[in-house]
């Protein structure tokens, strides 16, 4: 099982960094933004219960995002991994990850973090506008989500950090060098892993 979680502010380009790295090793891509998207798409009523907080830039409150999570994540008990993209985003709901992985015995394997200047991240995420028909991707929601992203999900560097899980990766440079650069880096972990099985000093 090969848990990841690529996480970085707005724009940074996990989304397509976790659709890359999920074929490449036939995980399962989940991103929390476009579940709440789709559901929005069809209609629901979670779709319009969690409109407003997207279309601000705001975070969906924990106990809905944790539910829709769990209800997910069931769906999913026996696929080779997973790809969190936007998930977590708050202390709380990377606690409750881990005790819900931890319970399972198949804990988050790397945390990629992606760097990329805010220069950068503001106009791509403009560009990007242009053509998505995403509510949120217009210049004063950009500087919202920009905050809450410095005020809420980057204290997960450090939850993560303190777990010695995290690997930074410069999300600045063209997408192909981007996902190798994430591949080196799992296929690390996947090797020092075999070994260490094989040496009888891991349970997986
Ligand atoms: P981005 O990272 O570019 O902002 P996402 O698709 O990950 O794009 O998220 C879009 C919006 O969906 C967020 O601004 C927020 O309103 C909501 N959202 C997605 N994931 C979460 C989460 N884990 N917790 C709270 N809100 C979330």
């Amino acid at each position: 099982m090969l848990n990841l979680i690529l996480f970085g502010p707005p724009g940074c380009g996990k989304g397509t960094q976790s659709a890359r790295i999920a074929n490449r090793y036939k995980l399962v891509h989940l991103s929390t933004g476009e579940l709440f998207r789709e559901e929005f798409r069809k209609g629901t009523q979670l779709g319009k219960d969690v409109i407003h907080f997207m279309k601000n830039g705001l975070l969906i409150p924990d106990p809905v995002v944790l539910k829709k999570l769990y209800r997910v994540a069931s769906q999913y008990a026996h696929v080779p991994g997973l790809v969190f993209d936007g998930f977590p985003r708050t202390l709380n709901q990377a606690v409750v990850l881990d005790k819900m992985l931890d319970k399972k015995g198949i804990p988050i394997s790397i945390v990629f973090c992606m760097v990329v200047d805010e220069e950068e991240l503001i106009n791509r995420m403009l560009n990007r506008g242009e053509d998505s028909g995403r509510l949120d991707d217009n210049e004063e929601i950009i500087h919202k989500r920009m905050d809450v992203y410095r005020n809420h999900t980057r204290l997960l560097k450090d939850y993560y950090g303190n777990q010695q899980k995290i690997s930074y990766i410069s999300g600045m440079a063209p997408v192909k060098v981007v996902s190798e650069r994430i591949a080196q880096v799992v296929e690390y972990f996947l090797k020092t892993k075999e070994i260490l099985t094989r040496a009888g000093l891991t349970h997986g």
